[in-house]
């Protein structure tokens, strides 16, 4: 890999689940609570939002592993989404007090934290009643830890039936899809999800990215997909193109009721972060040095 060009430049998501607590905890409900931003929402990924990228890393809190990536995300100053599995939140185990720990302090750091149900089941081959309770329980096993309901879901496997759907719309959730995989459940090493994700990015060019913070391989490779982030930048500045954003998931939530059919523009923040990078990629680059765009970046940039 060449020499990291610089860090990146990053937008801050907003506070993850800005809602008042919820009591007891175990029965929330939207009308017990102002609904945040990224509730009944919608959010689609075609076209991709373009030059813009949220990473969301599912299945955890892990005690093994999702600290090792809490901790990268803070240097790197960059906004996550957690889709947790509640199942992994309850009982007297040390490790299940730890993960509860680890989810509070990933609503602490600014991550937006969303329900991937219970107990990871597949929806679509549930009854519809236990589709039901497998949303309503991963709902309060969050929401019993944080005193905050979610808002954002995403269905394990990306599958779900009408059941599923409509007991989500009903709840105000904004469901969650992924347009580039690091395929890190199959590819078991650092440099082989760092190869996935970063092709997958390359051929979508922005969108939604899916970790799961519970490989180690996958927290291995999180320094890894920084530095050929910041790499890719520097090429793409070198090509006369925009560098790629890490951004909030919450930017690409649009009101279910209408609004623009692709939400991810460019703010004035995006631009001032471009501008910034390209400037380090030069500075970084020097004078002298030969140009960085080499035949794989323009076979994966055509003009
Ligand atoms: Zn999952």
């Amino acid at each position: 890999m060449p020499p990291r060009c610089l860090p990146l430049v990053l937008a801050l998501a907003a506070p993850a689940l800005a809602a008042p607590p919820v009591g007891d905890g175990g029965a929330a409900s939207d009308r017990d609570l102002p609904a945040p931003r990224v509730a009944h929402g919608r959010l689609r990924l075609r076209p991709p939002p373009r030059g813009l990228l949220a990473l969301t890393f599912d299945d955890g809190p892990s005690a093994a592993t999702t600290q090792t990536i809490l901790d990268e995300l803070s240097r790197e100053g960059a906004p996550a989404t957690f889709f947790v599995n509640a199942y992994r939140l309850g009982g007297h185990s040390q490790a299940a007090a730890r993960q509860r720990e680890l989810l509070a302090e990933e609503v602490a750091r600014g991550h937006l934290v969303g329900n991937h149900t219970f107990d990871h089941q597949r929806l679509s081959d549930l009854p519809a009643a236990a589709q039901e309770k497998e949303i309503v329980d991963g709902e309060r096993g969050i929401a019993r830890v944080l005193g905050q309901r979610p808002w954002l879901f995403r269905p394990p496997y990306g599958r779900m039936a009408a059941p599923a759907a409509r007991v989500l719309a009903a709840r105000g959730y904004t469901v969650v899809q992924w347009n580039i995989s690091s395929e890190d459940p199959y590819l078991r090493t650092p440099e082989k999800v760092l190869d996935q994700v970063m092709a997958e990015i390359r051929r979508e060019g922005g969108g939604v990215v899916l970790f799961h913070d519970t490989h180690p391989w996958t927290a291995a490779a999180l320094p890894l997909f920084f530095a050929a982030l910041a790499d890719e930048n520097c090429h793409r500045v070198e090509a006369g193109e925009e560098p790629l954003l890490v951004v909030g998931l919450d930017r690409f939530v649009a009101p279910s009721y209408g609004g623009p059919r692709n939400t991810a523009q460019w703010s004035d923040s995006d631009r001032e972060a471009r501008r910034r990078i390209a400037e380090a990629c030069r500075k970084a680059r020097g004078p002298d040095q030969e140009p960085v765009v080499d035949e794989d970046v323009r076979r994966a940039h055509p003009r």
